[in-house]
């Protein structure tokens, strides 16, 4: 009973896990699930209850099959095939796994201590064939660990936006000594600043005419790599290595 905790909001224990206070009133089904009380407030419920199989009435081995063909990019149609569960049960199952996967990632990858980040991105894949989507990540290129992972339309966006989630999850003092490693998109080079810089005003020419936009200073200790890979067909010809913000 150590994950689980009280689902009740109005209990002193609420989703506090590995406290004394639940015990097991009976267990049901197939799977041997536990039903709950709370010797606290009474409460009772299914182990289940806030899980991302609440209400399905796929096994958990099952579940747990269907995620692992889901995340190695299996199609729903695949999936079906390979788990025999109906596609229907696998579409609503993927929904609630992303949706708890988000909110368990938001909620432990904070204050992350990394020194470098690299990000990556691919575009051309379609939620519909009316829309290309494209989708980003970063990750700290030692332990493949992934920081973020963000989806949009529009390259700038998209870049923004990944950045912006990465920079909230790094420890503050990590993020005074970050070095980020690109490839050779533009948008990076425009983006980094905005995210990681200090923005200033520059002085106005003379006393006519618009307040000039703001520029963006980096600190001396982070810097942004740009790794571009010179291809001719598809042999590499070259590599090339721009330092485009901060000192080698
Ligand atoms: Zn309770």
């Amino acid at each position: 009973m150590e994950s689980r905790a009280c689902v009740n909001e109005t209990c002193e224990k609420y989703v506090q896990a590995g406290q004394e206070n639940l015990i097991v009133r009976k267990i049901y089904g197939k799977d041997q699930i536990r039903y709950l009380r709370c010797q606290i407030c009474q409460k009772e419920f299914s182990e289940r209850k806030n899980t991302a199989l609440w209400n399905t009435k796929i096994r958990e081995e099952n579940a747990v099959s269907i995620g692992e063909h889901l995340s190695e990019g299996c199609s729903l149609k695949s999936t079906e095939r390979l788990t025999k569960v109906s596609r229907d049960a696998v579409r609503r199952l993927k929904d609630k796994l992303g949706e708890h996967g988000k909110f368990f990632h938001d909620e432990r990858v904070v204050d992350v201590e990394v020194e470098t980040i690299q990000a990556d991105e691919r575009h051309g894949f379609a939620v519909n064939k009316q829309t290309q989507m494209r989708e980003g990540e970063t990750l700290e290129p030692k332990s493949r660990f992934i920081l973020s992972h963000v989806q949009g339309k529009r390259e700038e966006e998209m870049i923004r936006t990944l950045l912006e989630e990465t920079k909230q999850r790094i420890a503050p003092a990590n993020q005074q000594k970050i070095a980020l490693f690109t490839d050779g998109l533009r948008s990076y080079a425009t983006v980094f600043p905005e995210i990681f810089g200090t923005p200033y005003q520059p002085a106005r020419k003379g006393k006519q005419g618009r307040k000039p936009i703001p520029r963006y200073r980096i600190p001396r200790q982070r810097a942004h790599v740009q790794i571009v890979k010179h291809r001719s067909g598809r042999r590499l010809e070259s590599v090339e290595i721009r330092y485009t913000h901060g000192s080698k």
